[in-house]
């Protein structure tokens, strides 16, 4: 399971019960639910907090909705303090002996000095905990923190320090207070913790568990607190923003930082998103970081032990470790068609903002008009589009309006031109009419904060139109993919030149850029390297410095003079897919430094394949889009095929009076053969046999996103 639909922010207190009146230090937890920001919600005792976070549990798992609950206290503490305190290392072990002793009420009195001097007696010296509200009174309990000597375990965790955090979670008193608000909330996450569904980052699997507790800390999103310009409690600012910030993350996004903890996690937790502060200042601020992490060096790793890759496997392995890789940049709404949403776009006016009138005719109030003749005066003046009128229509009375004119005060009902009569200052016409006939709501098409746009849309013309309408001028698009294309071989000559015995021109070359570009892509042209392992080396070099990602054409296999895929081998970096395809060689999919190497068979039917069938999607999320399954089509064969079981097959094909015609040869190095072609024809892995009528997959080049017709 991947994504939450749910994401709850708790910032927990220790304190007594607070007033009635929202304030700070209080406890308040950010929701946002489905992408919609809910008012934080603000609890006056621990006890009703943890009600309503049951109630949440519930309410969500009935309604199949997948929660993160995310607390601002520690889950655990330093290593080597849990076991001496109860002689064994496992957290949630030390959550139930805290949760036998804590006692808490309504009104917030706790017994928390009493459990931490019980603690502090089994330590020798003063502390581990310390701080207390005057300097008499727990005598086991140091007021201050000198003469603490931190030996059985440290003073702070690995994650503490990692996230930069001063705090530890043994001061008791004076702010932060957080080893207070881990005594009085560990308690209640033991209680959460044991009902059905629920499970705890990162001690327990969470992969696929409905509710997932986790550890935040609202210090890493801080800069962007600050900014809140508002009388806004501050407690409340860092639970909605740090609760927009995870439900902004990509879902993948989300999943990898919950996959990034350090080795300390499993005893002493961890806080989500420790390292990656940047990424959750960015979503804080709605907006998406700038800069996306690299791929992973082992992205294009394959199951051991398989032989020949079945295509929707290889599919499915690409589609999971694919990332966006590309920065954010603000274009011109205008010049922002064919480029990808980096953001959600919210809309920032209803659509239309005001109600107005859908036909030019009469308008008036349409609760007073019955059945039969009706007879209203009219009064002076008119509404049209951009001229609204600045009076109000008295009830009875009749207003001339115009298509696209806000409806005036009074009116809410239009009676069409066609349906009326007018002189003498009246307009006549037959009742009943519905009551808002002819005129549209406010926002009967989108509302105000509604979601206009999904993040990795592909901006169609017509996304710029409902983008213009909500209010944006600009855009927040990724930057456009660099994709370099190098093609590799001896026997390879430019184009046009003059080519001697042995030598073939660069077919693939011109292809591939012409292909890459028509994605949207910017494309670089790396020409020709021989077979030769400097100059191949340097060709990745230069592409590396200069691309996103890479295409190479030829010297894919393991053959002698198959210097792609050695040289990637030789960084660790490379994987040869053998996939179950045809047509298809191995493609050796690898990382050059630190970026995407896709290399692609030399024979130009088996490279325009490849690339449409594994290349394109894997650039689409590169690029920031979704991931992009190529629409196909049924329809009848207009051949006769016999296919043996093992592999998927790609045929040359295109429409012809409404059945799939098939290239006359399936010879891998027939160029003819894709310029022919409008299409493929997909055929399942089983053996066929297809008849003339039968129906097959027909997969347009234009579903690719390029128009190869
Ligand atoms: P390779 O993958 O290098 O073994 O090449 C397979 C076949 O594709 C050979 O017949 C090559 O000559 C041919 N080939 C490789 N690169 C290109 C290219 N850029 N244009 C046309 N044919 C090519
Ligand atoms: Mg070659």
């Amino acid at each position: 399971m991947t994504g939450f639909d749910t994401i709850a922010i708790v910032d927990w207190s220790a304190g007594k019960r607070a007033p009635v009146r929202p304030s700070k230090d209080a406890i308040w937890i950010g929701v946002v639910r489905s992408g919609e920001e809910q008012k934080p919600v603000y609890c006056r005792s621990r006890i009703e907090a943890e009600a309503w976070l049951t109630d949440l549990i519930e309410a969500e798992a009935q309604a199949a909705r997948r929660v993160l609950i995310g607390f601002d206290f520690p889950f655990g503490y330093p290593r080597g303090f849990v076991r001496h305190v109860i002689g064994s290392d496992d957290p949630l072990q030390f959550w139930d002996w805290l949760e036998a002793r804590i006692t808490d009420t309504e009104a917030g009195e706790n017994n928390r000095f009493d459990v931490a001097s019980e603690i502090n007696r089994m330590f020798d010296g003063p502390g581990p905990f310390w701080g207390k509200p005057t300097e008499d009174g727990w005598p086991d309990v140091p007021y201050r923190k000198a003469g603490i000597s931190y030996d059985i375990c440290a003073e702070r965790r690995a994650c503490d320090l990692a996230a930069k955090a001063s705090s530890s979670c043994f001061q008791l008193f004076f702010n932060p207070t957080v080893g207070s608000q881990a005594l009085m909330g560990l308690p209640m996450l033991a209680r959460l913790q044991r009902r059905a569904g629920v499970s705890v980052w990162p001690f327990q699997d969470w992969s696929e568990a409905q509710t997932v507790l986790t550890e935040i800390w609202p210090g890493l999103i801080e800069p962007a607190v600050k900014e809140v310009q508002s009388d806004e409690i501050r407690d409340a600012a860092q639970v909605r923003l740090l609760a927009r910030a995870l439900a902004g993350l990509m879902p993948e996004r989300l999943n990898a930082l919950l996959k990034i903890v350090g080795p300390e996690a499993r005893d002493e937790a961890w806080i989500l998103g420790t390292g990656h502060a940047d990424e959750l200042i960015a979503a804080a601020r709605g907006q998406v970081a700038l800069e996306p992490p690299p791929l992973r060096n082992d992205c294009f790793a394959l199951p051991a032990g398989v032989d020949w890759t079945p295509v929707d496997d290889a599919l499915a392995l690409l589609r999971d470790r694919m990332t966006v890789v590309v920065g954010v940049e603000t274009v011109p709404l205008m010049q922002a068609a064919g480029r990808v949403l980096a953001g959600d776009l919210v809309a920032k006016r209803s659509n239309p903002p005001h109600p107005n009138t859908a036909v030019d005719g009469y308008g008036f109030a349409g609760a007073g008009i019955g059945a039969g003749p009706q007879l209203l005066p009219l009064v002076e003046g008119r509404a049209a589009a951009g001229a609204p009128f600045a009076g109000s229509v008295p009830e009875g009375q009749a207003i001339r309006v115009l298509t696209g004119a806000d409806l005036p005060d009074g009116v809410d009902t239009v009676v069409l031109d066609e349906d009326v009569r007018v002189g003498d200052g009246q307009v006549a016409f037959h009742g009943p009419l519905k009551h808002g006939a002819n005129t549209r709501k406010a926002g009967e098409d989108m509302m105000q904060g509604d979601r206009a746009l999904e993040a990795g849309r592909v901006l169609t013309p017509a996304d710029l139109a409902l983008a213009a309408a909500v209010g944006h001028g600009s855009l927040q698009v990724r930057k456009r993919l660099r994709v370099a294309v190098l093609s590799t071989g001896d026997e390879i000559v430019e184009p046009g030149s003059q080519a001697s015995e042995g030598q073939i021109f660069d077919a693939n070359r011109p292809m591939l850029l012409s292909l890459c570009a028509g994605f949207g892509f910017n494309v670089i042209d790396m020409g020709r390297a021989a077979d030769d392992r400097t100059a191949v080396r340097a060709a990745l070099d230069a592409a590396a410095a200069q691309a996103d990602v890479i295409l190479t054409s030829g010297g894919a296999s393991a053959g002698d003079e198959d210097h792609i895929s050695a040289l990637l081998r030789e960084t660790g970096a490379m994987q040869e897919w053998r996939i179950a395809l045809k047509p298809g060689r191995p493609l050796a999919l690898g990382m050059w430094e630190g970026v995407p190497v896709f290399g692609l068979p030399g024979n130009p039917v088996a490279a325009l394949v490849c690339t449409l069938i594994f290349a394109r999607p894997a650039m689409g999320v590169l690029s920031g889009a979704r991931w992009y399954a190529p629409q196909g089509f049924t329809v009848p064969a207009a051949f006769e095929k016999r296919k043996k079981p093992g592999r998927r097959e790609f045929l040359r094909a295109r429409m012809r009076d409404g059945g799939a015609e098939v290239f006359k040869s399936e010879g891998s190095g027939r160029i003819s053969g894709l310029s022919w072609a409008e299409g493929l024809v997909e055929l399942p892995d089983g053996a066929v046999h297809v008849q003339p009528g039968d129906p097959v997959r027909y997969i347009p080049f234009s579903s690719f996103g390029y128009d190869g017709g």
